[in-house]
């Protein structure tokens, strides 16, 4: 591992003024992800600004309905949040899904959203890969590419984004709050947070060099819907979704679908929102033909490869069990 410098980030002000002024200084959150890829020798940083106890840590309920997250808040205490359980339970789900107690316990909101793809090439220096070293191939597509994306691909690299809470924040509408070294501050709704790989997969995120997230928001549910996070994956825990679908939906008196978001994770090189799918089940019954043609229209753009080409169907299957669950889960609340 190299040796870098540690400081522990009095203010805000700062951990941004430390990163902005070295090339190779990083933040860290919990330190879950980027550690590991320290030690790995994927992330070689020669200066870490721990941001994790700045106090970016509330969880702020607000008149309106909407909730103020912040950056450096825990997985384990949004995922046990009362409101967040209440108001919001696919996105307490999709936390509790993800990793173990003692993770979710370390790792931060902020980290978690850009936490890197687990692609096994990514994290092997001695292989090619295109994302860590940019020109230098992608062995993922002709070799081990069973857990990684269809959906948003190129054909310089196939890595999923490996997070389940940024899939139920994308369906609940999370905006993410930005803060530049000069103190510039913007928002940029989860949904875009992430760029296609196209032919330059390293980079990853629409973030500018030394830019902070401070927080994310959750706009209000939408009144009378029910929601779900439900995640497929090889072991029951410490394993990463292989498909999860995170869906929010409301029926009209008649069955029909008044309101449906869906996002995927497990398929995209991003956490994907499935607009096409959406578009074509708003209004519609929610029967099995619909909601398998609306998932042929969002996998109508996937490039699946043949170790992965099973999540299309996996895929699609969930995503007929979960909003027909939630259809009638809102029907009966309707009665
Ligand atoms: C064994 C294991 C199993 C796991 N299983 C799952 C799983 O099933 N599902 C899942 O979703 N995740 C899983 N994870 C991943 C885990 O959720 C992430 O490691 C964690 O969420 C990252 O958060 P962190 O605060 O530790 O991030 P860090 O490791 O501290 O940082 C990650 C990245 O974010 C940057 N960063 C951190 N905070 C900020 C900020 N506020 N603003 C800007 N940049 C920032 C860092 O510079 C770094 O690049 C697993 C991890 C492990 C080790
Ligand atoms: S899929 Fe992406 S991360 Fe994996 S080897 Fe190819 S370029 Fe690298």
């Amino acid at each position: 591992m190299k040796e870098f410098s540690y400081v522990r980030a009095a203010d805000t002000a700062q951990a941004q003024a430390l990163v902005a002024e070295r090339p190779d200084a990083v933040y860290l959150g919990g330190g879950t992800n980027l550690v590991d890829l320290m030690k790995l020798g994927v992330a070689e940083p020669d200066l870490v600004v721990d941001v994790s106890r700045l106090p970016l840590d509330g969880v702020e309920h607000r008149a309106d309905g909407s909730v103020l997250i912040g950056a450096t808040a825990r997985n384990s205490v949004l995922a046990g949040d009362e409101g967040i359980r209440e108001r919001f339970p696919a996105l307490a789900q999709a936390l509790l899904a993800g990793a173990s107690g003692q993770l979710r316990s370390q790792a931060t909101i902020g980290g978690n959203l850009l936490q890197r793809t687990r692609c096994g090439y990514f994290q092997d220096v001695t292989k090619p890969c295109n994302k860590r070293e940019p020109g230098s191939g992608c062995p993922a597509l002709e070799g081990a590419h069973r857990e990684l994306a269809v959906l948003g691909t190129s054909d310089h690299c196939v890595a999923g984004h490996p997070s389940d809470m940024a899939v139920a924040m994308v369906a609940l509408d999370a905006v993410a709050h930005l803060r530049s070294p000069g103190g510039t501050t913007r928002t940029v709704p989860v949904d875009q947070l992430y760029v296609p790989p196209g032919d330059t997969p390293h980079r990853e995120t629409v973030l500018e060099r030394g830019e902070l997230i401070t927080a994310v928001e959750l706009p209000p549910p939408p009144a009378g819907a029910v929601m779900r996070y439900r995640k497929v994956r090889d072991r029951w825990s410490y394993a990463f979704a292989l498909v999860s679908v995170a869906a929010v939906v409301d029926v009209e008196p008649d069955g029909s679908l008044a309101e449906v978001r869906i996002a995927l994770g497990g398929v995209g090189t991003r956490p994907w929102r499935a607009r096409a799918a959406e578009a074509a089940l708003r209004g519609a019954e929610p029967t099995d033909s619909a909601l398998r043609a609306a998932a042929g229209a969002e996998f109508a753009a996937a490039r699946p490869l043949p170790g992965n080409a099973f999540k299309v169907d996996l895929a699609t299957d969930l995503i007929r069990a979960v909003v027909r669950d939630l259809a009638d889960q809102a029907t009966r609340k309707d009665r």
